[in-house]
């Protein structure tokens, strides 16, 4: 009965990891999936989620019953407190609902299925380029997906100009997708003073702010800077989305740990809300899984380990910021022809190359380097010695 199913092309991203496996060199590199790497390229497990991990294994009174539709309440009011701040006036006035979701993925589509059940305007804009699973999650949840003008090939920095008349020309009532910060794949936020903008616009034009924000953390190495685009949004009153995840900053990925959080008006909106978004998991999932959740709760709570998280999490940013110096270096070093600042300016994981997809085929062929086609890669995945290696495919891709 099966006979007519043809066979799927992989997924861009994870696709590299299948192809990079299947390569037996010993030189070969994977700068494609955005998972951090340490100096000696091996995955990392944070000090103090061990530590967390081990409180809960050694609390015999712990149990492994189901949680409620919406997830662990202590995760929900601490993942709210991160991204908002502590003294969010929103919180104090108890006008947002934060439900626990399948990471960051699971939590954007949640939202975007309340969003098609319940909100007017079912269409929304992400940038171009965005990260590819965005126009897949929000049309598979019955939104209806079109782009804004985002990242400029020419200035290999923000189109601006390009963004806010996208905007300005989008129906009144529109979704709009916003990164919170380490724009994926580019690298490229706006300024603060951008963000201001952004927001006096979409407030004027009533559009609604959903913001994706997966690397909290990993763009400044601080967290209350990088949830400040989305603290201005909330701090004007109006309402907004944010999908949390803490796959990156807190490295749990496999564990699915992120959240959900719609602003409201008031404080009975938001009860209502969330009785829907019950309605809208109940039938997905039932409800979310416990372990993770209980790792990041304890984590945040605690003073010391919340502490500790910092430190590392720091650590985690800065190293990814050398190897952006030391691969600019490494460049210049050469006299790779071409401005490579961008190496530099560009924030969070990834670096958005300007490599096209002809030179990233050369670099995987001839240099056994894996990375998405549309020359994205990847920085926590380098090491200072394989640096050396990636520059020397890089002036060999473009003076070829
Ligand atoms: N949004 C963006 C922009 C991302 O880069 C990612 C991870 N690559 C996610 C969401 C979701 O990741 P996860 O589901 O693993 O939390």
């Amino acid at each position: 009965v099966f006979d007519h199913v043809v066979r799927a092309p992989e997924d861009p991203i994870l696709g590299v990891t299948v192809a990079y496996n299947k390569d037996q060199s010993p030189i070969k590199l994977n700068l494609g999936v955005g998972a951090y790497r340490t100096e000696e390229g091996k995955p990392l497990v944070l000090n103090v989620v061990r530590q967390a991990e081990q409180t809960l294994v050694n609390d015999k009174s712990r149990v492994k019953e189901y949680l409620p539709i919406v997830g662990l309440a202590e995760f929900n009011k601490q993942s709210a407190k991160l991204i908002f701040g502590s003294d969010s006036p929103a919180i104090q006035e108890n006008r947002v609902t934060t439900v626990q979701c399948l990471s960051g993925t699971g939590s954007l589509r949640v939202g975007g299925e309340f969003l098609a059940w319940h909100y007017l305007e079912r269409t929304i804009y992400i940038p171009v380029p965005t990260w590819g699973n965005h126009p897949k999650v929000f049309t598979l949840a019955g939104l209806s997906v079109k782009t804004y003008r985002y990242y400029d090939p020419a200035t290999r920095g923000l189109d601006f100009q390009g963004m806010l008349e996208d905007l300005n020309s989008a129906p009144a009532g529109a979704i709009v997708l916003l990164h919170a910060c380490a724009h994926n794949p580019t690298g490229v936020d706006p300024t603060l003073e951008q963000w201001e903008q952004i927001r006096q616009l979409i407030r004027l034009k009533g559009l609604l702010p959903f913001f994706d924000s997966a690397y909290q953390g990993f763009a400044s190495g601080s967290l209350d800077s990088d949830a400040q685009s989305v603290r201005i949004f909330v701090a004007d009153g109006g309402e907004c989305l944010v999908a949390q995840s803490y796959a990156k900053n807190m490295g749990l990925y496999g564990e699915r740990v992120g959240a959900l959080s719609i602003v409201c008006k008031n404080a009975d909106v938001a009860g209502r809300v969330e009785s829907q978004l019950k309605l809208v998991i109940r039938p997905m999932y039932s409800n979310p899984p416990i372990h993770g959740a209980s790792i990041v709760a304890m984590i945040l709570r605690d003073r010391d380990m919340y502490n500790e998280w910092t430190i590392e999490l720091k650590g985690m940013a800065d190293r990814i910021i050398s190897m952006r110096h030391q691969l600019f270096e490494a460049l210049l070093a050469r006299g790779t022809p071409g401005d490579w600042s961008h190496i530099i300016k560009q924030i969070g994981m990834f670096t958005f190359t300007g490599l096209n997809s002809e030179q990233v085929a050369f670099m995987t062929r001839e240099y056994h380097i894996y990375m998405t086609s549309d020359g994205r890669i990847s920085m926590a995945g380098l090491s200072s010695t394989t640096v050396p290696h990636l520059a020397d495919a890089i002036h060999a891709a473009v003076t070829r």
